[in-house]
């Protein structure tokens, strides 16, 4: 039976990706070996990393604005704290907008660094909407915000201008969405959600910012290191490295995040319709900030829910139970969810209505 997969990440990916990962497994370029078993100094796997750091470049619409990308290890969650290792000065200031779980892990790592100021939260509300109407200290050494913040459904259609580097973690959301992406000076996103398998993670930074804290930064949490190597200072991820490069070319044959964003407007736009319109549900996060690619939603009488859990089953509809801190149901629409996996469910969410 075909299953439609809301999972939050790890999760769905192109079709093709996971045919021609298969492939790479048994048989890399023709070679007779395993991508699992290749050097990753081998020149087919250099052109892999090159190509692959080239392309999320390009897609960003990012080349010859002085960016480099790295496809590191550790997590988006190693980046909470290698941000501010390279860019927090001794004795300096960070600016962090709390917008959800993600963004306070951020600021917990942050603290280890130096002061750490919350410029706004919406802790009080659980997260349900995106601060605004927040001023960032002028003497922070950067800012960093949190695109879009998975668990809770919301994300931000605007981001500030500022004298200073803004960090972003975009790790779901990154390619989704048209954004002027030179307005950020570090995006990280770990790959599990829109580029590939969980073990890596795109680090996009422009480089004029680094060296200029005056901390003495271990090797392994150096972006320069990182980047004077080209995304080989130690082995890299091997293997989530080449199933990314997959996905982003399947994504630059599709017309690239233009061509992306409209498929991803079209689905969400469809799921809303119908927690907006069937009495049944209703919607978790504000409307104005609700996230296209995480829709969080509850059923307004929780005895429906034996009910409805067994319709999804039986349209084999998985991965939409909602977050412990939210409840209810998530689905989560990532680039690879196709538009008839959002009809599939919310034909089930109708049907649901006429067994009341
Ligand atoms: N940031 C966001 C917005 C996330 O959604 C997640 C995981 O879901 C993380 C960070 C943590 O990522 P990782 O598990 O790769 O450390």
């Amino acid at each position: 039976m075909k299953k439609h997969n809301y999972s939050a990440g790890p999760c769905i990916l192109p079709q093709e990706v996971f045919e021609k990962s298969a492939q790479a497994i048994l048989n890399f370029n023709d070679s007779g070996l395993s991508i699992l078993e290749i050097s990753h100094r081998s020149k087919d796997f250099v052109a892999v990393m090159d190509e692959a750091r080239a392309l999320a470049i390009e897609l960003l619409g990012l080349e010859g604005k002085g960016y480099q990308a790295l496809f590191l290890a550790g997590g988006a969650s190693l980046e909470f704290l290698m941000a501010p290792y390279n860019l927090m000065k001794e004795n300096g200031k960070a600016a962090y907008l709390d917008s959800g779980t993600w963004a306070s892990a951020a600021i917990k790592e942050a603290k280890f660094f130096g002061e750490t100021v919350i410029v706004a939260s919406s802790k009080d509300e659980n997260y349900n909407h995106i601060p605004k109407g927040y001023t960032v200290p002028v003497d922070a050494d950067y800012f960093h915000c949190t695109s879009n913040n998975t668990i809770f459904g919301t994300q931000m259609k605007e981001f500030p201008s500022l004298d200073m580097p803004i960090v972003c973690d975009m790790s779901s959301d990154i390619f989704s969405r048209v954004l002027d992406f030179s307005k950020f000076d570090i995006i990280y996103a770990g790959a599990q959600k829109n580029m590939g398998p969980a073990g890596t993670t795109l680090v996009v930074i422009k480089e004029e910012i680094l060296g200029k804290n005056g901390r003495i930064i271990p090797s392994m949490l150096d972006y320069a290191k990182h980047i004077k190597a080209e995304s080989m200072y130690n082995t890299p991820p091997v293997f989530p490295v080449y199933a990314s490069l997959l996905t982003l070319k399947w994504l630059k044959n599709l017309g690239g995040i233009a061509a992306i964003e409209k498929i991803n407007n079209e689905k969400a736009a469809l799921l809303y319709a119908e927690i907006d319109r069937n009495p049944l549900f209703k919607g978790a996060a504000v409307v104005e900030d609700r996230s296209n690619m995480n829709a969080t939603f509850l059923l307004n009488d929780p005895l429906h829910a034996d009910t409805f859990n067994a319709m999804l089953k039986e349209a084999g509809i998985v991965g939409l139970p909602g977050h412990r801190s939210v409840g209810g149901y998530r689905a989560s629409m990532y680039n690879a969810l196709p538009l008839e996996s959002v009809q599939v469910l919310v034909d089930v969410m109708a049907a649901l209505e006429k067994t009341i």
